[in-house]
Order: structure tokens, then C-alpha cells, then sequence
């Protein structure tokens, strides 16, 4: 790490899965981090255990809302969002409200206290891309009223308004396009394809795959993506504008049902569910830019980073039995 000085930092949705690895790794150094987030889909397990030197607050708040009274922040991250399909489709527009309301709470804050501002977008932005693999300059491919629209659109909107704030404001900012990430802390949950295909793999329960398994993803480890994050931060003026930091090997999603139940020893059968409507079909990063400017690339192959992923949904089960055996 290339950080001196202790700094307060925010971390907007710091209880959720890459939130709390960051904040984990901010605190780690020393620095004083503050996680807001009014767990929707995170929680206070995440943050639990840490025994860095810094100090991991938690504050449960909706970014919607305006910003409580807190320390004065040198930098702050803004990950609050509902993340997966399932999650930002529930309430649509809460999702665009968290993207535009709490997007402007966030960059009154970053203004009142001259701070550094982090953004994580996605890889959604370019929709269902006309253009493989797909690269910053690459527009998109997005349709506005469709079931996802509600977290692409709302996310593209936000890109916009953080670089005209931010320049209007002369705000340092730096903004990442996240490309499927995974790892321990996803939530069991949330319908993301790594987690169900894990959780139902070890379930033995039947492998849900959508359409006929041939649309791709390029899967990043979360280790990796929090590097790239700090990286990023770190960077220079040439890492201004959004960034794609992801891992570029591409997989079909039959592959990696096939991939998940090898690991995990499965009798689970596989099943095939309709396609989700505008789901895309292909998406694999063109990460040029981020391995020029800032010499990142990823370096965990997928069987390494899926089996700390099994792992930890492994533990997840267990301690629900537990639950259920101390109930019973
Ligand atoms: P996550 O669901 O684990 O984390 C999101 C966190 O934000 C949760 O803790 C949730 O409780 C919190 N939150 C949601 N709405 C909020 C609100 N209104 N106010 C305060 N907190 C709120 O998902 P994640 O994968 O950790 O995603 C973090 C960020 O990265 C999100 O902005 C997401 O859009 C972006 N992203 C993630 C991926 C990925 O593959 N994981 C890909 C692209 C973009
Ligand atoms: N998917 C699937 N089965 C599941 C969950 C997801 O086949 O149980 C598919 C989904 O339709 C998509 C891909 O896996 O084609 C990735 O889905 P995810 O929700 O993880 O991310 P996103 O679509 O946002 O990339």
C-alpha cells in the first residue's frame, strides 16, 4: 500500500459484499472508515472480526435521505445500491432514486467537505453490447424501459452527474465500471448466478440456468476488484473518466454450473429456466486502459476464487443448521 497519512473515509453501502471488503482494507492500513448503509442487503456480520489497526464504524443510514452529521471525510466511496437483478428490480424506483437522490446526497457531502469521491458503476452501462469485448469508449447498448433499466439507466445517469459535479466543483473523481464480481460475503441470496449455482449446488438442489446456458460472463475475484479499486484511487490525472476493471476471461453460464458442481462434488441436476428479458448475451471486459494507466490486471484464476467462495457459503449453511439445531 502507498498510503502515509490516516485519513476519515466513507464508505456508502460499506455493510455489502465489495463494501465491507474495502472498508476491511482501508481500515487495515490504519485509516478511519465509516460505512453507511441502511442494510438493504448488506449487514453487520460482514463487518464483524476485523482486527486491523484502523477503526470500521457502522451508520444506519438510507443515502436517500440527507447525509447524517459526521466527521469530516478526506475521501468517500459510494457503493449504496442495490446490486443484483432481483434486488434493484424489487422496488425500480427506489433503485433510480438510491442512483440519482442518493448519488447527490453523497456529492453535497463530498462538496461541504472538499473530499475525494470513488464511484463504482458496471458494466451494465454498456447493456446488451453490440461491441466484444466491450471498452470505456464503447456507449451501449441500453434499452430505457426495460425490466433492468431501472439500475442501467439510473447507474448511467449517475456517471453523468458525478462528472459534471465533479468538475464544477473541482472534485477529484475517480469512477470504476465493475464487471462481475464474486467471493466470499456475496449474499446467499440475492439471485447473482455465483451465489444460487454454490448455494444450490451444495444444496443439492437442482442448478437454475437461464435460457440454454449460452451467454457469457467474464468473473472477477473480489480480491482483485478491491486492488483495482485502490489502484484506481490512487491514480493519476489518466484515470480520470470510468474505468473497466474486471477479469477478462470469458465463461458461458452452462460452463460454470458444470464448473460448480464438479467443485463442490454435486448430485444436484441442472435445470433450464426462461431467459430474463434484455439479459445479455455476451460481456467480457477490455481492461487496455486499466493495465496502461495503472498496471492492474487480475490475478486469481476462477477454480482458485470459486473454491474461497464455496468455502464460504459452505460455512454460511453450517451455521444455519446450527441456528436450526439450537432452536429445535
Ligand atoms: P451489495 O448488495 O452486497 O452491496 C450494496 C450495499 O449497499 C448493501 O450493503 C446495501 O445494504 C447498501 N444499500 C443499498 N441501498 C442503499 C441505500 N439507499 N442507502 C444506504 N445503503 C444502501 O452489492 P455489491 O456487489 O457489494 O455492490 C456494491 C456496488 O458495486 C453497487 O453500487 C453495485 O451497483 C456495484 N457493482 C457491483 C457488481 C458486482 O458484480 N458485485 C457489478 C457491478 C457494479
Ligand atoms: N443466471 C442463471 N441462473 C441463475 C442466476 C443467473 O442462469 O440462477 C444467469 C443470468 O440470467 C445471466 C447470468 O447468469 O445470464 C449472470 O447473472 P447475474 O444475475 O449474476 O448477473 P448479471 O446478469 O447482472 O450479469
Amino acid at each position: 500500500m502507498i498510503e502515509q497519512k490516516a485519513k476519515t473515509i466513507l464508505v456508502t453501502g460499506g455493510a455489502g459484499f465489495l463494501g465491507s471488503h474495502l472498508a476491511e482494507r482501508l481500515a487495515s492500513v490504519g485509516h478511519d472508515v465509516y460505512c453507511l448503509d441502511n442494510l438493504h442487503t448488506g449487514s453487520r456480520e460482514n463487518l464483524f472480526g476485523f482486527t486491523g489497526t484502523g477503526k470500521i464504524h457502522l451508520v444506519e443510514h438510507d443515502i436517500v435521505k440527507p447525509l447524517p452529521e459526521l466527521p469530516k471525510f478526506d475521501e468517500i466511496y459510494n457503493l449504496a445500491c442495490p446490486a443484483s437483478p432481483v434486488h434493484y428490480q424489487e422496488d425500480p424506483v427506489a433503485t433510480l432514486r438510491v442512483c440519482s437522490e442518493g448519488v447527490w446526497n453523497v456529492l453535497a457531502r463530498a462538496a461541504h467537505d472538499r473530499a475525494d469521491v470513488f464511484h463504482t458503476s458496471t458494466s451494465e452501462v454498456y447493456g446488451d453490447p453490440l461491441v466484444h469485448p466491450q471498452r470505456e469508449g464503447y456507449h451501449g447498448n441500453v434499452n430505457t424501459v426495460g425490466p433492468r433499466s431501472c439500475y442501467d439507466e439510473g447507474k448511467r445517469f449517475a456517471e453523468t452527474m458525478l462528472t459534471d459535479f465533479c468538475r464544477m466543483h473541482d472534485l477529484r473523481l475517480r469512477m470504476v465500471r465493475i464487471f462481475n464480481t464474486y467471493g466470499p460475503r456475496m449474499h446467499p441470496q440475492d439471485g447473482r448466478v455465483v451465489s444460487n449455482f454454490i448455494m444450490q449446488a451444495l444444496r443439492n438442489e437442482p442448478i437454475t440456468i437461464n435460457g440454454d446456458g449460452s451467454q457469457t460472463r467474464s468473473f472477477c475475484y473480489v480480491d482483485d476488484m478491491i486492488e483495482g479499486f485502490q489502484m484506481l484511487m490512487a491514480g493519476g490525472d489518466d484515470a480520470r473518466g470510468p474505468m473497466n476493471i474486471g477479469n477478462p476471461a470469458e465463461i458461458t453460464v452452462g460452463e460454470l454450473a458444470e464448473l460448480v458442481v464438479k467443485m463442490t462434488g454435486s448430485r444436484s441436476p441442472i435445470v433450464y429456466l426462461p431467459l430474463p428479458k434484455d439479459d445479455p448475451l455476451r460481456r467480457r471486459p477490455d481492461i487496455t486502459r486499466a493495465q496502461k494507466v495503472l498496471g492492474w490486471k487480475p490475478r486469481t484464476h476462477l477454480e482458485q476464487g470459486l473454491k474461497a467462495t464455496i468455502a464460504y457459503f459452505e460455512g454460511i449453511i453450517e451455521r444455519d443448521s446450527w441456528r436450526v439445531a439450537l432452536d429445535a
